[in-house]
């Protein structure tokens, strides 16, 4: 039986944050009552003119400069002719054969180095309207007694990111979406949230043989919003995929729903061939022509990325806990800590674990942590360090015990106490020394230096 190799590539649509529409001046507002952000140029009355919005054209040169586009100096707006209720121009206003953000790539780091995928495009257009689908049971378009238009969404600037088909697993798509979340959430381009939809994602898939050239043909998952969904959607259409040539089928290209019910893809409709659309230049804009000076402008405000910033990190945790750093936004606090003497892992793991102090209270934690206090201490003072301003000496005097000859007798105790757990670790069971410490530990009412407490146990263990 053959080797597969699953080809995946994305096409991302992210809402960019904008006080106003893309080509009119509607407010944009999440959840405001249906209807009421609309007027005659995005309802798309007969002689009404658009306009474009700067602020999307300015977020969209930052995001392609992120990515590591090269920056069109001359896009050009197309009209995309189709029908739809939700679209009353009866065509989308989108970039087609000159896009902003010409090709580029983005690197996700990853423990055995990066996993690079190729950006054709990345393109500024406006969103249709949204259609709610009502009466029947499956709240979907078929088998709805009703349909009922919003219009306040039809018009909202909209970035589409096309990658090249680089991705060859559910988990390699997975960590290319989220590190590109991050990045766009920390440029402050988009909130990029699945949930309300300023993030979804259509999802190319095919499988070749291992080794083969080209592509075959692929079926594209639509309007993905979720990233568990489009895990298990691709890992469902490379089975499917698979299973099908295996019983000597061949694969058409389709659009296909993911149903998270039952785990299964449903034919959505056939693909159109993109000359459907009969796109042709919209003659009411002007081309975008970007100054040189604005894209250096927007170049300089670009600080360090996310993916620049694991690898940073990397050299001084490691590369597991510099991604769950940067993955949880907590590696500034680390890194107050870390400048305050105390070591990167120590720093590391306190700021996983005790994000939420506050920063002015970053030296006095360092001093606490280097000393070496009790751990009800330590954790006492990470409580206060959330809500107000601490001072280290009031939880250094409340130092660990780490006297040998004060520590001896609780050891002793402990070790009298457990002859089971004491031969189960003569015997080889390394991992009963935990539950040892513990003991002792308690015994001393968290007063010790459980480094301490370990060593001694290990040296009376190995005598006795
Ligand atoms: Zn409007």
């Amino acid at each position: 039986m053959a080797d597969w190799e699953p080809v995946v590539g994305l096409e991302v649509h992210v809402h960019l944050k904008t006080r106003t529409k893309m080509f009119c001046r509607c407010e944009l507002e999440y959840g405001a009552p249906e209807n009421t952000r609309t007027c005659p140029i995005c309802l798309a009355h007969p002689g009404a003119l658009p306009v474009a919005n700067g602020r999307a054209i300015e977020h969209t040169i930052t995001l392609g400069l992120a990515l590591g586009c090269e920056i069109s100096p001359h896009a050009i707006f197309a009209r995309k002719n189709y029908f739809y209720p939700d679209l009353p121009k009866g065509y989308q206003i989108s970039q087609y054969e000159a896009p902003l953000c010409g090709p580029g790539a983005f690197a996700v780091p990853t423990a055995a180095g990066d996993e690079v995928v190729g950006i054709v495009r990345a393109h500024l257009e406006e969103d249709a309207a949204k259609t709610v689908h009502a009466g029947g049971s499956t709240g979907r378009s078929v088998g709805a007694s009703t349909s009922l238009v919003d219009f306040n969404r039809g018009g909202t600037p909209l970035l589409e990111i096309v990658t090249e088909p680089d991705i060859r697993s559910a988990d390699e798509a997975d960590r290319f979406l989220r590190l590109l979340r991050q990045t766009i959430v920390e440029l402050g381009v988009s909130d990029a949230e699945m949930e309300k939809g300023t993030l979804r994602a259509d999802v190319n898939v095919s499988v070749r043989e291992l080794g083969e050239q080209g592509y075959r043909p692929r079926w594209e998952l639509k309007n993905m919003n979720s990233f568990t969904f489009i895990r298990r959607g691709i890992d469902a259409a490379i089975r499917e995929q698979i299973a099908a040539y295996e019983r000597g089928e061949q694969v058409a290209q389709s659009t296909y729903d993911y149903d998270p019910d039952t785990d299964r893809l449903t034919v959505h409709r056939s693909k159109e061939e993109a000359d459907d659309y009969r796109y042709f230049p919209e003659p009411d804009l002007v081309p975008v022509e970007p100054p040189p000076g604005l894209v250096e402008r927007l170049r300089g405000v670009i600080g360090e990325l996310p993916a620049a910033r694991i690898r940073r990190l990397e050299a001084e945790v490691g590369f597991d806990l510099a991604n769950e750093l940067v993955a949880t936004g907590n590696e500034g606090k680390a890194e107050q800590l870390a400048a305050e003497g105390v070591e990167w892992r120590t720093a590391a793991n306190v700021a996983m674990n005790q994000p939420d102090f506050l920063a002015e209270n970053a030296p006095a934690l360092a001093k606490i942590l280097q000393a070496n206090v009790t751990r009800d201490a330590l954790h006492a003072a990470f409580a206060a360090s959330a809500t107000s301003v601490i001072s280290a000496d009031e939880y250094l005097g409340q130092t660990a015990v780490s006297d040998e000859s004060a520590l001896g007798p609780a050891i002793e105790a402990v070790i009298a106490a457990s002859p089971q757990q004491v031969e189960a670790y003569r015997g080889g069971k390394e991992g009963v020394l935990g539950f040892l410490v513990g003991q002792v530990m308690k015994e001393t009412r968290g007063t010790a230096d459980p480094k301490v407490v370990n060593r001694l146990l290990r040296e009376k263990l190995r005598q006795s």
